[in-house]
């Protein structure tokens, strides 16, 4: 966004573009369009295109969390190896979407590791089989069932599957001297979520994943969120974890009130807002709701 407001000023500026400005246009186009925020000395998110990305550096080593796609995670990688010697200790997945798994790839040979939830290189293998792109991944070598914690690169980090949500496989990372937290895509910022069914997700499980992630981690740990709605932040604190698990709660009543109405699932898909969540705007609704009604209908049958 900055960075086309400055072109446009350039460019008002003048009758015509002089080369010494037709040079500053070249280079400003050249720039990567990825963007570094960092959360604190030694760690920050990188985002571009999918996922959001968190990555650690410490003096033993980078642990990195989410690979978005092969370019995209080229471009990190490039970019930590200019801000730090240390070798890619570890690439964690929140889960297996391609816009956070694809870029493993380029971990290949440069991370030591690999590792995500069991469920999660369940489904990657799935939907890797499925659409013939066995030859395009790098699997997890490390996987756990409930809790994870090790002390490693010289971090003292946690993962926790607390049930279904999103997917059947979302991990909760936490770096606990960071007082960080990638929640993966359990939280979409004011944006409407994806709910992958053919991943196992349940709305109703995932409310209370929110809850867990609420009683487990401290008040003033700053969650990193794999998407957020243009002109929101993804990161954030417990009080945009609960505005969405609201949404989440919103959506399942509303759904349940149209159901008990008798009314059709076309009829729910003409809905443009969830009542009492109006912060969720823009495209995408049908989604979610899709997703309520059918989890709705398949329990009550
Ligand atoms: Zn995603
Ligand atoms: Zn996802």
């Amino acid at each position: 966004m900055q960075r086309r407001h400055f072109i446009t000023t350039a460019l008002a500026g003048t009758g015509g573009l002089l080369l010494a400005q037709q040079q500053l246009l070249a280079a400003l186009l050249q720039q990567p369009a990825y963007k570094i925020t960092m959360l604190g000395k030694d760690a920050g998110i990188f985002t571009e295109k999918g996922g959001t990305i968190l990555f650690v550096m410490g003096k033993e080593g980078i642990i990195t969390v989410d690979a978005q796609f092969p370019e995209q995670s080229q471009h990190l990688i490039d970019e930590l190896k200019k801000r730090s010697g240390q070798p890619f200790r570890l690439l964690i997945n929140t889960h297996h979407h391609y816009d956070h798994t694809a870029g493993n790839i380029s971990f290949k040979g440069v991370a030591e590791h690999v590792l995500a939830h069991e469920n999660s290189l369940k489904n990657q293998q799935n939907v890797a089989i499925a659409q013939k792109t066995e030859d395009k991944q790098l699997y997890p070598d490390q996987t756990y069932g409930s809790v994870w914690n090790e002390k490693a690169a010289g971090f003292s980090y946690a993962l926790y599957y607390f049930g279904a949500g999103h997917t059947n496989g979302d991990s909760l990372v936490h770096f606990k001297k960071q007082g960080i937290v990638h929640m993966g895509d359990l939280v979409f910022n004011r944006r409407h979520p994806f709910v992958d069914r053919s991943a196992g997700a349940n709305i109703n499980s995932w409310i209370s994943v929110l809850d867990k992630a609420m009683q487990q981690f401290p008040d003033k740990t700053v969650f990193v969120f794999g998407h957020a709605a243009e002109g929101y932040q993804v990161t954030g604190s417990k009080t945009d974890l609960k505005a969405f698990q609201t949404y989440l709660k919103n959506l399942l009543s509303f759904t349940a009130a149209h159901i008990a109405a008798g009314k059709s699932k076309e009829e729910l898909l003409k809905a443009t807002e969830i009542p009492g969540s109006p912060e969720w705007k823009g495209d995408g609704i049908e989604r979610p709701l899709t997703a309520a009604y059918e989890e709705l209908t398949a329990t009550t049958k």
